[in-house]
């Protein structure tokens, strides 16, 4: 989104427009900017065979998938749900990687049925696994490398007392089990947590799972999972992925040559692709003025960005309607019963009823993770490709918060 001499405008096109064209709230999203991150990414590694397992549950619209989908990506998914939503998306099976946690051995075998790569990622399960199939089915194994990649603690994944991942303490004891039942194991896999801040790390965290690597012979692929960090605010440290290309592809090319194969780098990122592409456009109802702030009430809330809310994250907001308004100090709130702040002591330009704010980077986690509370309607959602802009999601209906209900009365 860029502010133009007619405005703010996504891919040429008026946001003010757009929202008077598909209604309030709206999640709104630049195909452009998907694409032109997923590239960014691949371009980074010129001389490393990269795959960029996109991760589906930032956002899972069957048209962001199949965006994607067309540009060569292929899937990450977490729950057999999205390996289906994938599979209808177009993905092949063997472009989507099924990475649960937690889950039944019968969403396992479901995965395996559908013809997906399961990524393992407790020993538990790796030995059901290993007894149910041998070496029929090749898998991988989700190692926790106990590197922390900082940011804040509920998206950090990697520490020890996480619940992703095997130990990597725990060496010994999978490849004993992986021995004893003759599984394949194709891949190594970690992911560090969503906030990973410079190359360093993510060296340091290759370098441990390269070690791992040496204990097994047969290796196909090395995935190290995601953590690109991207701005929600200016001057945030963002993953400059040109500069990890250049030094973690040196490292990778010359772990190559040591283990004696070309293996593929695969990446699972989710917010890297999708965050900054999208927006969720709100309308101001009131501007409340209290004894400590004055409160711009929209007609959204935490049912439909919980990011705020559940991490305290920062997301950056503007006056659409008024670019050119006086700053003033606003607190940004939802409708819903609940203290859903979306952020406070905000410069925005004048806020007046009616005007319509941008709380931006809102394409990863936004939508995914809204819900019906308070029986609010989840928004419509509306990507903007090729200069035109595209409904993808209806906005939802009474009618879709009955339709599963049974009134026995
Ligand atoms: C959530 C997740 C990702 C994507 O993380 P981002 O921070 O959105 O890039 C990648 N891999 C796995 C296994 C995940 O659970």
């Amino acid at each position: 989104m860029e502010l133009t001499s007619k405005g703010y405008c996504i891919g040429g096109q008026q946001v003010e427009k757009i929202a008077e064209e598909f209604g309030l709230p709206l999640y709104l999203y630049d195909a452009q900017k998907i694409v032109g991150q997923y590239n960014r990414l691949l371009k980074s590694f010129p001389n490393t065979n990269i795959k960029i397992k996109y991760a589906a549950k930032s956002l899972t619209n069957l048209s962001i998938l199949s965006l994607l989908k067309n540009e060569g990506a292929g899937l990450d998914v977490v729950s057999i749900e999205e390996a289906k939503l994938g599979l209808i998306a177009g993905f092949k099976p063997e472009d989507i990687l099924f990475t649960p946690n937690c889950v039944a051995f019968e969403e396992v075998e479901e995965g395996v049925k559908l013809g997906i790569t399961l990524n393992i990622d407790n020993i538990s399960i790796l030995e059901h696994f290993g007894d149910k199939y041998g070496n029929t089915v090749p898998c991988c194994i989700r190692i926790n490398p106990h590197i922390s990649a900082g940011g804040h603690s509920k998206i950090q994944v990697g520490h020890i007392d996480s619940k992703f991942g095997i130990s990597i303490f725990q060496l010994p004891h999978i490849k004993r089990v992986v021995k004893a039942n003759d599984i394949k194991v194709r891949g190594l896999h970690m992911h560090s947590g969503s906030d990973i801040l410079d190359s360093e790390v993510f060296i340091r965290a290759a370098q441990v799972l390269f070690d791992v690597a040496r204990e097994f012979q047969d290796l196909e692929v090395i995935d190290l999972g995601s953590g690109f960090k991207v701005a929600y605010q200016e001057n945030d440290v963002t993953t400059n992925v040109e500069d990890l290309g250049k030094k973690l592809g040196k490292v990778f090319e010359a772990f190559c040559k040591e283990y004696g194969k070309e293996l593929e780098l695969w990446f699972e990122p989710g917010k890297f692709i999708t965050s900054e592409a999208g927006c969720l456009l709100v309308k101001t109802n009131v501007i409340k003025q209290t004894p400590s702030a004055v409160f711009v009430g929209v007609d959204s809330g935490m049912n439909h960005l919980l990011r705020p809310m559940m991490y305290d994250a920062y997301h950056d907001i503007v006056n659409i309607s008024n670019p050119k308004g006086t700053q003033r100090i606003y607190t940004v709130v939802g409708y819903i019963c609940e203290t859903d702040t979306f952020g406070w002591d905000r410069k925005l330009n004048e806020v007046r009823e009616g005007d319509i704010l941008a709380i931006k980077n809102a394409g990863s986690y936004g939508f995914s993770m809204s819900s019906n509370y308070n029986s609010r309607l989840k928004p419509a959602e509306v990507l903007v490709v090729n200069n035109q802009a595209k409904l993808i999601r209806k906005r939802e209906t009474i009618e879709d918060l009955t339709r599963n209900q049974i009134n026995i009365f």
